[in-house]
């Protein structure tokens, strides 16, 4: 529960450190170690705050375009060998880095909290996610760039092999609201699949990816195949874009054009994780105090500032009020607060900006003549940029709330008549990334689901479920973003694919005359037929074949 703004502080707000170093394990010595693993030699350093209380963590090296040129050198140099060591061997390292992670959990946690000023619940959230992204990679990663028999050409005379080969270096640029989950969701992937990655983290979180790059040398990474320049974006980014040889960006939808006309320029390629201004939907059979606590945890997840939040609600009329109070109940269950402990849901937002930019889409909405169904306060007697968990009612439709992306505690929950209007007022915006439905009927929630344009859609659920498939590709539509991570897609965008067709008879030739409608479907039906004959023939060399001489004969 939120106290009253001229309530005496409470527990969780007394605890809020004076200093961090009082408050966590971080000692000063330990971030200046961080800071030195930056080969800056611009001479320029950039100060490091916690949002928590603007106190001062420490500074870093601004790098500027030379730094960054020498960076990508190295990266260059040393990924060489790097993509020559088996896939096994890469895999490895990856698979040691997340038993790491887990050692390091109470320093990462400290350190998160500290960068972000989440609360400790979203920073275990954080932290949780990434031993099973390396996971992932470890084990499945191979699978999806592993050597690939094709349709050939002309089957029985000629083979088509596909290999996928590590494009170079790979440029990650990463956001600040989760530092670590979007760091390693690219670098991860990149490196299991051969590359060499330079990080470029945002300015107020270097911390957290700079102990990343030590975990990962630690479980045995080379030196230099991961490097970390920190820095202004504007003078980092565009030097990173045009020396690497993919650039995988997550952030705003508005960097993410300078970034995507930048790689377009360099004609490489590149992966966007944008914005979102993303819609839940309840229909009106859902389990209503369900839905209820599901879009109270993705709407305030991380203080709002989660690329996946829930923003617009649209809920079925007949089920409108008895949502709505629901809803409103659990939100006023939210506690704010900045400690180190685990008594907080929701933490500081990330800065002024971000404080500014909340409020004025909340005062906007006022103005426009929507109603405050509970919170909508800044609490500076709480934390400098917190601010409460906000559900609006009667928000104009032009309203900014209801058009751009908040990306802070602050939802609109609006009726509809029907699931057609439901569904059309969550497909009205230029985002789509993600989106949740809920219903008692799971078969009605999943087609439901395929008529909203997100990347991914949960049911009964708010973002885990989708987001959380780790098998399953996740990214967005529209404006928020080109590309996929995670899956074997998340693997293979950071490979080059190489064909290699084969010919047993020499050189074909094409036949001088144009080939009737029949013969074309005949050669299409040949070149699939004989790619499964020699897909059968292999499974029974392998299996019953396999099994029969193991029979006879015992295991080698
Ligand atoms: P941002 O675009 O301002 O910054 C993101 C990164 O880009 C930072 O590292 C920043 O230093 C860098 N950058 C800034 N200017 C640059 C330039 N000119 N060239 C290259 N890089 C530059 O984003 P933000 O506001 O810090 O992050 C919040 C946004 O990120 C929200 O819109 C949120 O929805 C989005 N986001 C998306 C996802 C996703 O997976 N789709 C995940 C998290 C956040």
């Amino acid at each position: 529960m939120i106290p009253p703004t001229s309530a005496s502080p409470s527990a969780s707000e007394t605890s809020r450190p004076t200093a961090l170093a009082s408050a966590t394990s971080l000692s000063p010595d330990r971030l200046v170690e961080l800071a030195d693993r930056v080969d800056g030699k611009s001479g320029e350093s950039l100060d490091v705050f916690a949002p928590a209380t603007t106190e001062r963590i420490g500074s870093v090296p601004a790098c500027d375009e030379t730094d960054v040129a020498t960076a990508v050198d190295r990266a260059r140099e040393a990924g060489a060998a790097w993509a020559d060591r088996p896939i096994d061997e890469r895999a490895a390292v990856i698979d040691r880095a997340a038993d790491l992670l887990l050692a390091e959990r109470s320093a990462l946690l400290d350190l998160l909290q500290a960068e972000t000023g989440k609360s400790r619940r979203t920073a275990v959230e954080e932290l949780f996610e990434v031993p099973l992204a390396c996971e992932y990679a470890a084990r499945k990663g191979p699978d999806a760039i592993a050597e690939d028999r094709r349709n050939a050409a002309v089957p029985g005379l000629s083979t088509a092999t596909v290999t996928y080969e590590p494009v170079g270096v790979v440029g990650v640029i990463s956001p600040w609201n989760y530092p670590l989950t979007l760091s390693v969701a690219d670098v991860v992937p990149a490196l299991l699949a051969g590359n060499a990655v330079v990080l470029k983290p945002d300015e107020k979180t270097p911390y957290t990816a700079l102990a990343l790059a030590e975990i990962l040398e630690t479980a045995g990474l080379p030196e230099d195949v991961l490097t970390v320049v920190t820095g202004e974006g504007p003078t980092v980014g565009p030097a990173l874009i045009d020396r690497v040889d993919h650039v995988a960006f997550t952030g705003s939808t508005e960097t993410g054009r300078i970034v995507a006309e930048r790689a377009g320029r360099n004609l490489i390629d590149c992966s966007l994780e944008l914005g979102g201004n993303n819609p839940l939907v309840v229909l009106d059979d859902a389990d209503i105090e369900a839905a209820a606590r599901g879009a109270v945890q993705v709407c305030f997840a991380n203080a709002g500032q989660l690329c996946l939040a829930a923003e617009r609600i649209y809920v079925v009329e007949s089920a409108y009020d008895a949502f709505l109070d629901a809803f409103v109940r659990e939100t006023e269950r939210l506690t704010l607060g900045t400690g180190y402990d685990y008594d907080d849901d929701l933490g500081s937002l990330i800065d002024a900006d971000q404080l500014d930019r909340v409020r004025s889409h909340v005062d906007d909405a006022r103005e426009r003549g929507a109603t405050v169904e509970t919170g909508g306060r800044h609490r500076p007697d709480i934390g400098p940029y917190c601010f409460e968990p906000t559900v609006l009612t009667g928000v104009d439709p032009d309203a900014t709330v209801a058009c751009e992306e908040t990306f802070g505690p602050v939802v609109s929950v609006t009726p509809v008549p029907d699931v057609d209007a439901a569904v059309a007022a969550a497909n009205d915006s230029p985002y789509g990334l993600n989106a949740s439905v809920w219903t008692a009927d799971r078969k009605r929630g999943a087609a439901v689901a395929r008529r909203i344009d997100c990347g991914t859609v949960s049911v009964n659920d708010g973002f885990l479920t989708g987001w959380g498939a780790r098998d399953a590709p996740m990214g967005g539509f529209g404006d928020s973003g080109i590309g996929r991570r995670n899956g074997p897609e998340g693997v293979r965008r950071f490979t080059e694919s190489r064909t290699v067709g084969v010919s047993r008879i020499g050189p074909f030739t094409f036949p001088d005359r144009i080939p009737t409608g029949w013969f074309v479907r005949g050669a299409f039906a040949a070149t699939t037929a004989g790619r499964r004959l020699s897909k059968a023939g292999r499974r029974l060399k392998n299996g019953t074949v396999g099994r029969l001489k193991r029979g006879v004969f015992g295991r080698e």
